[in-house]
């Protein structure tokens, strides 16, 4: 099953909302624009900007190559490595993970708790955004 949102307002509000927003997050912490886009719609935006904030605190260079959402899940793609010398997940890999586990519980449109956990198809809503199809 797929959850879609409840009316197609709700989808235009929410798309054109966090476009600004986007632009504004990027703009405030002085990130380039991805070059793969920056697609995240207001309800993930906290956990985002919390997770880029201690991305530059871990020295992270600010080069980032992508945010989406896929599978319902956080997409955060950056140039620099996420792991060690040994293939262990190093300080960037680990806030990275830390950001997309707090998508995991959270409606990507309104910011609530999701019902239902995780990934899927479709959107990352709650049971009041979405509806099944
Ligand atoms: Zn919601």
């Amino acid at each position: 099953m797929t959850m879609m949102p409840r009316d197609r307002k709700a989808i235009d509000e929410s798309t054109r909302n966090s476009y600004f927003n986007n632009v504004f997050l990027l703009t405030r912490l002085d990130i380039p624009w991805p070059e793969c886009g920056f697609d995240a719609r207001p309800g993930w935006l906290p956990i985002i900007e919390v997770t880029l904030e201690r991305l530059i605190t871990a020295g992270w260079d600010k080069k980032l190559d992508q945010v989406k959402q896929k599978f319902c899940q956080l997409r955060i793609y950056i140039s620099q490595c996420e792991r060690d010398q040994n293939g262990f997940e190093n300080e960037l890999g680990l806030i990275i993970r830390q950001g997309v586990e707090a998508c995991d519980k959270v409606c990507e449109v309104c910011g609530n708790e999701r019902e239902r956990k995780g990934c899927g198809m479709g959107w990352a809503l709650c049971n009041a955004c979405g509806k099944d199809e």
